[in-house]
């Protein structure tokens, strides 16, 4: 819930919360950091661990590299605290039924 803009108290520390959508999708991808000449193959992104595994696998098979960096993504809702000042208006408490949603 947002209110317009008053005498808003500032939290520059406050916490938030960052809840991980139902519809996330998430991916897991690599990308190849063997040297000497850095490889930067990239696996593109894949639905399981066990796709992004396959790729690292064919990958070293074919060229001997073993250095990968491993990454995840998904989507998520950022969730200010009551009182931050989002686009310039303070955020309010959620109703009970609101917060139960976004906080399970
Ligand atoms: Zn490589």
């Amino acid at each position: 819930m947002v209110g317009p803009v008053g005498e808003a108290r500032v939290f520059r520390y406050a916490d938030w919360d960052f809840v991980r959508k139902a519809d996330s999708n998430p991916h897991f991808s690599a990308l190849c950091l063997s040297d000497p000449q850095r490889c930067n193959a990239f696996s593109g992104l894949h639905r399981t661990l066990k796709g992004r595994e396959q790729w690292m696998a064919n990958h070293v098979q074919g060229t001997g590299h073993t250095e990968f960096q491993r990454n995840m993504g998904d989507t998520c809702t950022a969730i200010p605290p009551e009182g931050a000042v989002i686009a310039g208006e303070v955020v309010k408490a959620l109703p009970a039924d609101e917060h139960a949603r976004t906080h399970p």
